[in-house]
């Protein structure tokens, strides 16, 4: 696996402050994607152990609330294996830290993966440039959904995701309904 950055009090990919593993290689190719260095799986530096050491460091820091897997694309074919081994050290290591994975496919594709047993967060979906909203939370565009892995698994059916948040931190965020237009109802005219 290789990665472009690891970084650290980070409040903008997930609850708390976290440290954030910026992963190489993705093959959505969203459009106006925000990080399109990261797609080549090639690109970026080796993840080795000095990479391992600097994350764990972080998580040994009592407020930091756990690591966020981002990208790129975690689960692209050049990474999964990897992060599934690198999230069960964690999960091992730190049983009381929070794991997110961000992803550009959709939970219904991914929910049986095994590395899903590590996970607690899943923020899913490719970006959509027309459903943008810069008020989202922990997610660029409303296709998107935040997934609590651990509540959606105990579901009889867990291809239904249970969402970890709402949309919007707040409801003053949440975009006004536009009015109804067009033609005024009338009452029948019998
Ligand atoms: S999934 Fe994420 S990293 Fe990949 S192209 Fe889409 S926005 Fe970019």
């Amino acid at each position: 696996m290789r990665y472009h950055n690891i970084t650290k009090d980070d409040m903008l990919n997930g609850d708390g402050l976290r440290v954030v593993l910026w992963v190489a290689g993705c093959n959505h190719c969203c459009r106006e994607c925000h990080n399109p260095v990261t797609w080549d799986p090639d690109g970026g530096i080796l993840f080795d152990d000095a990479a391992r050491a600097e994350i764990f460091e972080q998580l040994d820091k009592s407020y930091i609330s756990g690591i966020t897997f981002s990208g790129g694309d975690p689960l692209h074919p050049a990474n999964s294996l990897d992060v599934r081994k690198l999230m069960a050290e964690i999960r091992e290591r730190y049983p009381n830290k929070t794991i997110w994975l961000y992803t550009g496919d959709i939970w219904e594709n991914i929910f049986q993966y095994p590395v899903m047993q590590y996970v607690d967060v899943v923020v899913d979906g490719e970006f959509h440039v027309e459903e943008k909203d810069a008020k989202l939370l922990w997610k660029g565009s409303r296709n998107q959904r935040v997934i609590d892995v651990k509540k959606t698994m105990q579901q009889r059916n867990p291809k239904i995701p249970v969402l970890h948040c709402p949309d919007y931190s707040s409801p003053k965020d949440a975009p006004v309904p536009k009015p109804v237009t067009g033609a005024p109802v009338t009452s029948c005219v019998l």
